[in-house]
C-alpha cells in the first residue's frame, strides 16, 4: 500500500460519522495532515451549526481542511477525502472529489502548505501544489 493509500485510508476512517446528526449528510470529509516534524494530525467536517463563530467564520470552522490547517506548520502536507454515504457493491467506501474549496484554499495558502492530496474517485486522486497553484491527477 502506498503512502497516499495509507493516508487516504486513515482519513476515511476519521471521516465516518460518530453522531446521529452526521447521518443526515450524503457524504463526509476526513483530513489528515503531516507536519514538518512528521507528526500526524487530523480533522473532519463538523455540522456548521456547531461552530461558535458567526457567518463565514462559522463555515470555515466547519470545513475539515480549514480546521486542520490550524494544527499544521509551514511545509506540511494534507490528505483529504470525501466519502459517499452509499457504499460500493463490495462494501468498500466510495471516494468523491475533495478538492479544497476557495475559502479553504486561502487558508491553506496562507500557511504555506506544501502539497494537498485529495480524492477524486476510486481510481484517481489529485495533487494540488498551493505555491504554484497547479493540480495534477494520478491513478490510485
Ligand atoms: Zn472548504
Amino acid at each position: 500500500m502506498s503512502k497516499i493509500q495509507r493516508m487516504f485510508s486513515l482519513a476515511t476512517q476519521l471521516a465516518k460519522p460518530r453522531k446521529l446528526n452526521d447521518l443526515s449528510k450524503n457524504h463526509w470529509f476526513g483530513c489528515v495532515g503531516i507536519r514538518s516534524d512528521n507528526a500526524i494530525v487530523y480533522s473532519r467536517n463538523i455540522p456548521a451549526h456547531i461552530g461558535k463563530e458567526a457567518g463565514s467564520a462559522k463555515i470555515k470552522a466547519a470545513h475539515a481542511e480549514a480546521r486542520l490547517v490550524q494544527k499544521l506548520d509551514y511545509g506540511s502536507e494534507i490528505y483529504v477525502v470525501r466519502i459517499a454515504k452509499k457504499k460500493t457493491e463490495d462494501d468498500s467506501s466510495t471516494f468523491l472529489i475533495a478538492r479544497p474549496c476557495c475559502m479553504c484554499e486561502t487558508v491553506i495558502r496562507s500557511k504555506k502548505i506544501r502539497r494537498v492530496y485529495y480524492s477524486i474517485n476510486n481510481d484517481q486522486y489529485g495533487v494540488w501544489d498551493p505555491i504554484k497553484n497547479v493540480d495534477r491527477v494520478y491513478s490510485l
